[in-house]
């Protein structure tokens, strides 16, 4: 496949997809961008790009797919950047972020096609030095098509472009995406970095709780070490449907007290009885 791509952002996901791009695609000419200098270099210098053009104008004019693969808001302000820019009239533009109804009400207003896309894998380390191309192996990966059913089709362009991460590709509208990622990553994430914080002053009155954490903690709470702008930007993007879920969250840690209060064992052991079998019966 003779292309130019140009990925902007070589953090965890861009030379994460990067490198599965080239997997399968080694005719695929790799074009990268990063704000920072020194990831720029360890891109080009560890072969997971082919070229770091002087500026990114530069990259994005020459580019018959470009992909955001920086922190939400930074991709808003891409957008609006690449608008302006002559890009070539059949230039695809695609993103990574975990949020999709925020940029699709943007793209949908900008003179270039835009599909929206998420690859539902992470890690709690981010950076290029963190880059994995089988990090997507399995995992989902998720494309918002826009209402112009010509530029939907092109849908089959990046399924065909990002076969080399071997994910599930399913379509989602823009809506239904953030409910879904709000209440099974957003929501969880709060939950855990929220438990974390409360440990954190609880030690300073029991300095042997540190010691102590293990096991469960550590496991509930692993997801909260990861990078705190990109999750500011994730809260802030997917507002609505966070706010709604958070009022569930606290309305059934209510009842939890209220039956501690009243000593209500059997709700307690319903509660843990409805958690265990549907945890055990997760696909
Ligand atoms: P990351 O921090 O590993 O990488 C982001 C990269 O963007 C960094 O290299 C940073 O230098 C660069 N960057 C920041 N501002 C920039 C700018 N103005 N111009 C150019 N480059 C800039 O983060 P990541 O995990 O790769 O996340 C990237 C996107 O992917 C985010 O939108 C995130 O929501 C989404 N995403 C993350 C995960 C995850 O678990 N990490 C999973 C799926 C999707």
């Amino acid at each position: 496949m003779k292309q130019n791509v140009l990925i902007i952002g070589l953090g965890l996901i861009g030379a994460s997809l990067a490198i599965a791009i080239k997997k399968e695609h080694p005719a695929v000419h790799l074009i990268g961008w990063d704000y920072f200098e020194e990831t720029r270099i360890i891109a080009k210098n560890q072969q997971i790009v082919d070229e770091i053009p002087t500026t990114f104008e530069e990259g994005a004019v020459k580019a018959d797919i470009l992909l955001l693969a920086v922190p939400i808001k930074t991709s808003l302000t891409y957008l609006q950047e690449l608008a302006a820019l002559p890009l070539k009239p059949t230039a695809l533009v695609t993103d990574a972020g975990s949020t999709k109804q925020e940029i699709m009400v943007l793209a949908e207003q900008l003179p270039f096609d835009f599909i929206g896309g998420h690859p539902m894998a992470g890690s709690h380390k981010s950076g290029v030095s963190a880059a994995n191309g089988d990090l997507f192996e399995n995992a989902y990966y998720i494309f918002t098509v826009p209402q112009n059913e010509q530029v939907a089709k092109r849908v089959t362009e990046l399924q065909v472009l990002f076969q080399g991460a071997r994910a599930k590709y399913v379509m989602l509208t823009a809506e239904e995406h953030d409910q879904i990622t709000g209440m099974l990553s957003h929501l969880p994430h709060i939950i855990a970095s929220g438990l974390v914080n409360q440990a954190d002053v609880f030690n300073q009155l029991h300095p042997r709780a540190k010691q102590l954490a293990a096991g469960g903690f550590r496991d509930i709470t692993r997801i909260a070490s990861a990078d705190p702008q990109m999750w500011t930007d994730i809260l802030l993007s997917n507002r609505e449907a966070l706010l709604a879920l958070m009022d569930t969250w606290q309305t059934q840690m209510t009842e939890i007290s209220d039956w501690l209060k009243t000593e209500d064992q059997t709700k307690i052991f319903q509660f843990f009885e409805n958690a265990k079998d549907t945890r055990d019966n997760l696909p």
